[in-house]
C-alpha cells in the first residue's frame, strides 16, 4: 500500500488497475527513438513495458484523511460498467472497496468524494449497481463535482439524438448522485475547508479542477489528468489525447508544474506509475520529475 504524509494529512493510494496499455507513439505523436533512448533509464519498469512497447498507466484513487474527515479523490472506473470502447476497463470486477477498507475506511466512513473531472475513469465508483439501478456507493458522502464539467456533459447528453456521453458514464455515475441530492456542484476557485482548496485547471475536460492541500507548511496538489505520464513533465506541450481544449490543457499543465516546482508541493497525479506521487524541479533545461521510490 502506497502512503504519503503531508503535515497532519495521510494519503493512501487505492489501486483499481495498473497496466501496460498504449503504444507511446499512438498517444504522443512527438515520441521518437531518440526520446525513447534518452528516457529509457527511468521509464521501465514502472512507466513503460519494453517487451510490449506499451506505456503503463495506473488507475487509482487517493484516500485523504485530514481534519477527522475521510475524503476519496477521484474514483476510478467502477465494477460492472459496460465500456467496450475502453477494453482494459470494461466490466471490471476488482476488490476496490476491500482495498479502501484495508486503508481504514468502509463505504459509510467516506465523508466526501471529490472528482477532478467527469471522465469515466474518475467517477466510476460514485455509484454501484443494486437491484437493477445505480445507487451511491458511499451512503454518507457529499460528492463534490465541478459545475462547469457537469454543465458541459449535461448539455452534450441532453442534445437531441445524442448517444449517452462518455460511454454512459454521465447517466450511470453522475446523474444518480445529482438527482439524489448528494452532489455539491462547485465552481473554483473555492476553499472547501482549512486544508483544501479547489482550483480550475481546464483543458483535459472543460471543467477539470485540481485540489490543493495545505497542512502547516506542508503542501500537496491532487492534479487528476493535468498530466498522465511523467514524459509530459519533460515535454509539457505534449497532450494526452481527448481534450476539450488542447491549448488550454497545455496552459493548465504548465501552471501546475510551475506551482509544484516553486512551492515544493507534492504532486499526486491520477495515472502516473510507481511511486505514483513526487516532486517537480525546475532546471535550466526545463521541468524534471523527482518521483524517486
Ligand atoms: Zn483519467
Amino acid at each position: 500500500m502506497t502512503q504519503f504524509t503531508v503535515g497532519q494529512a495521510s494519503i493512501t493510494r487505492i489501486e483499481e488497475t495498473y497496466l501496460p496499455v498504449y503504444r507511446p507513439r499512438d498517444i504522443f505523436p512527438e515520441y521518437s527513438d531518440e526520446i525513447a533512448a534518452e528516457h529509457a533509464h527511468w521509464m521501465a519498469p514502472h512507466h513503460y513495458d519494453p517487451d510490449k512497447d506499451l506505456i503503463k498507466l495506473s488507475v487509482h484513487s487517493w484516500l485523504l484523511k485530514v481534519g477527522s474527515k475521510n475524503i476519496l479523490i477521484d474514483c476510478c472506473c467502477g465494477n460492472n460498467k459496460v465500456r467496450p470502447a475502453r477494453p482494459f476497463w470494461n466490466m471490471l470486477n476488482t476488490p476496490y472497496l476491500d482495498r479502501i477498507a484495508a486503508a481504514g475506511a468502509r463505504p459509510q466512513d467516506i465523508d466526501y468524494v471529490m472528482c477532478t473531472h467527469l471522465h469515466h475513469d474518475h467517477v466510476g465508483w460514485n455509484t454501484q449497481m443494486r437491484d437493477g439501478s445505480w445507487v451511491p456507493t458511499f451512503p454518507n458522502a457529499r460528492y463534490v463535482i465541478s459545475k462547469p464539467d457537469f454543465d458541459y456533459y449535461q448539455k452534450l447528453d441532453a442534445a437531441p439524438n445524442a448517444e449517452p456521453v462518455e460511454f454512459g458514464t454521465f447517466r450511470e455515475c453522475v446523474l444518480p448522485i445529482v438527482e439524489g441530492g448528494r452532489a455539491d456542484l462547485v465552481t473554483g476557485p473555492l476553499r472547501l475547508n482549512e486544508f483544501l482548496e479547489i482550483l480550475p485547471a481546464p483543458g483535459h475536460s472543460a471543467g477539470h479542477v485540481v485540489f490543493k492541500l495545505e497542512s502547516g507548511s506542508a503542501k500537496a496538489v491532487f492534479i487528476g489528468d493535468v498530466l498522465h505520464h511523467l514524459l509530459q513533465v519533460y515535454y509539457p506541450h505534449w497532450n494526452f489525447p481527448k481534450n476539450s481544449d488542447a491549448e488550454q490543457a497545455r496552459v493548465s499543465r504548465r501552471h501546475v508544474l510551475e506551482h509544484c516546482a516553486s512551492s515544493g508541493a507534492l504532486m499526486l497525479p491520477g495515472h502516473v506509475g510507481a511511486p505514483f506521487a513526487g516532486h517537480i524541479e525546475a532546471t535550466a533545461k526545463g521541468f524534471v520529475p523527482r518521483f524517486d521510490p
